[in-house]
């Protein structure tokens, strides 16, 4: 995807607070933070929404969750706790259209959600 901006922030293109890379994910920290620690996992390869996962992205996603717990304790809000969102489409309010994992964490978060 040439035009999506985690896919430049991937490939070393534009530049990321990059907290974490491996060979199947990158973790970088969010350019507006809605909370104290703010970080965002992304899988390297371009998938749009989490409508467009196949049965064969399930090791990946997976993946993403462990690396988002390891995040967390780097970022040593594991005990405190911390909140992983994934947003799909318009009402669930995503804005890139490569699918991230958001790390919230480092306060307390607000509930109800929605
Ligand atoms: P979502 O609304 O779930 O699609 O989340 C997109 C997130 O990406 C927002 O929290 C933005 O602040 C964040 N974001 C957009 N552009 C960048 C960027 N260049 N670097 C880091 N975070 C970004």
């Amino acid at each position: 995807m040439t035009d999506c901006i985690f896919c430049k922030i991937v490939k070393g293109e534009i530049s990321g607070n990059i907290v974490h890379r491996d060979e199947q994910v990158t973790a970088f920290r969010d350019i507006n933070p809605s909370a104290p620690t703010h970080i965002l996992i992304v899988p390297n390869k371009h998938v749009d929404s989490v409508n467009m996962l196949i049965a064969d992205d399930e090791p990946l996603i997976g993946h993403m969750f462990t690396t988002a717990k390891n995040i967390a304790a780097q970022e040593g809000i594991a005990e405190s706790g911390y909140r992983l969102i994934m947003n799909t489409n318009a009402d669930g309010g995503q804005t890139v259209f490569h699918i991230h994992l958001h790390l919230l964490g480092g306060a307390p978060m607000k509930y109800p959600m929605g």
